[in-house]
């Protein structure tokens, strides 16, 4: 298989990442924060650097963030479905604080050269029960009782939390997979399963030209959250997945031009390039 001979688009991701977990959880020190703006990703409501609040407070104690103020909740809601529906998971490959976490620890364990454990097929229908199940887990009780990402985000912005035991308990675990498997708490994400739906109806779209590829599967080989159809299917010119988090991983790897391609409202904006091979 030829490989890759740059990683531009990664290096170009790492950037906005670092910048939007700037933005979204230290800049409110210096430029102010603001509550009242909500976006789609996963941020501890307790890390109060941020200029904006990430979904969590929506998320938080659902019932009742919905009783206390109806019009400011139904307002949230919807400002981040339409957020989503423009430009889908974009939110979790370019600005997810959380994301960006794990595509750290992806990072240092390549550099590492620890090899990640490739989570079998037939265990995908039990991580979506999982996803689904804490879907309707924080729909009901209080999610910050078992989310592990309060160790993480609030941490990093300079406070402690003191949380309860089973949320430790879940941040260990949730370290472990993340050191194990790329991507493992988006696997989980309730916030990524509820994106995911409108996924594949966003402006953004994931697509394939199935003449064009040569089924090397180096596309997914590199998916972190290991979507089957990039590499799969032929037939489809639109290849969008719910879980797909539009790392563009898949594009930078492809070795055959245009066999890949990323468009946004339908303006062709990446594309896989023929690769030559390194000496
Ligand atoms: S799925 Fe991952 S990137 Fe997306 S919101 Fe959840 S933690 Fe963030
Ligand atoms: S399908 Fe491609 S863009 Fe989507 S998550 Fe996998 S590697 Fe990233
Ligand atoms: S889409 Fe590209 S990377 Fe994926 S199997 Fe086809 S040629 Fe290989």
């Amino acid at each position: 298989m030829n490989k890759m001979k740059n990683n531009n688009i990664t290096l170009f991701r790492f950037a906005i990442m670092a910048l939007a977990f700037f933005i979204f959880s230290f800049a409110g020190y210096w430029i102010g924060a603001n509550t009242t703006v909500i976006v789609p990703v996963f941020n501890c409501e307790y890390a109060s650097g941020g200029t904006t609040r990430g979904a969590c407070i929506v998320l938080i104690d659902f019932n009742k963030n919905m009783g206390a103020n109806f019009n400011r909740f139904m307002f949230s809601v919807v400002g981040c479905i339409i957020s989503v529906l423009l430009i889908g998971r974009l939110w979790c490959g370019y600005t997810c604080p959380v994301g960006f976490f794990q595509d750290i620890i992806t990072w240092i364990r390549q550099k590492l050269k620890i090899t990640q454990i490739n989570i079998p097929q037939e265990a995908k229908p039990i991580i979506t029960l999982a996803k689904w199940y804490l879907v309707f887990y924080i729909l009901f009780y209080d999610l910050c009782k078992v989310c592990p990402i309060q160790f993480f985000t609030v941490p990093a912005t300079g406070f402690t939390s003191g949380t309860s035991s089973t949320a430790y308990m879940w941040a260990v675990v949730m370290c472990v997979a993340i050191i194990l498997s790329d991507r493992a708490f988006c696997r989980v994400c309730p916030l990524g399963a509820m994106m995911g739906v409108v996924n594949r109806i966003s402006g953004a779209r994931l697509k394939k030209c199935g003449s064009a590829c040569t089924h090397c599967r180096a596309c997914l080989e590199v998916c972190p959250v290991d979507i089957q159809e990039v590499y799969e299917d032929r037939e489809n010119e639109d290849i969008t997945h719910p879980d797909c988090v539009y790392c563009m991983k898949c594009i930078e790897v492809c070795p055959e031009k245009d066999a890949l391609y990323f468009e946004l409202f339908g303006i062709k904006l990446l594309k896989s390039k023929r690769m030559v091979k390194e000496k």
